[in-house]
């Protein structure tokens, strides 16, 4: 699936807005829901870190996929290609 997030990196300021790297919002974490304030910084940390991750992941999937002992199939994907998934909107 093709990407169509905004590229990284992104950052959190203490209001819990994230912003691109052109210092366009891409998310606020606000405390609508009553979560209490360190989840919602937690949770604004996290989603910040996405773009991140998500190449953490496809490098580590590489890895996985380059190794004999891959089983990884469109049937039955590692825990790397379903997190991928996840976050490509997949799963
Ligand atoms: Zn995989």
């Amino acid at each position: 699936m093709e990407n169509k997030h905004t590229p990284g990196p992104w950052k959190v300021d203490s209001l819990n807005r994230i912003y691109d790297d052109n210092d366009l919002i891409v998310c606020l974490c606000s405390e609508i829901h009553r979560y209490p304030r360190e989840s919602i910084d937690a949770n604004a940390h996290l989603i910040a870190a996405a773009p991140d991750m998500l190449e953490a992941l496809y490098s580590a999937a590489d890895l996985q996929h380059a190794t004999e002992n891959d089983n990884c199939t469109d049937e039955t994907l590692c825990l790397y290609c379903t997190a991928i998934a996840k976050a490509e909107g997949g799963v």
